[in-house]
């Protein structure tokens, strides 16, 4: 969803994220795997707009769409911010490794 002013529209965006992607060899940085097709923030735009096309406030992520249709794995869903950030380990690897093979 985007919405007037949000950085996330036009050239200049999808300019930077390829570019941002290229960068991070298409490792996405919530869950680890390749395959990243856009570029998200680690500050939220919503708290820091100033950063919203700061290639260091970016990083290599899967579109969440795509994700989910792809493999029914949203990996936004799979990320927390610190507390969980070890995840719950074995069923999460699972996951990780079956996601793998279908790649
Ligand atoms: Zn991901």
């Amino acid at each position: 969803m985007t919405h007037p002013g949000d950085p996330r529209t036009g050239r200049r965006w999808q300019a930077l994220a390829r570019a941002v992607i290229r960068r991070d060899q298409g490792k996405c940085w919530r869950c680890g795997r390749d395959g990243a097709d856009t570029a998200g923030h680690v500050l939220p735009v919503t708290t820091h707009p100033h950063l919203a096309l700061d290639p260091d406030n970016l990083r290599a992520e899967h579109g969440e769409r795509r994700t989910i249709e792809a493999d029914g794995f949203d990996c936004r869903g799979n990320y927390s911010h610190g507390a969980d950030a070890g995840m719950n380990s074995s069923n999460t690897q699972a996951k990780l490794e079956h996601q793998r093979r279908d790649w």
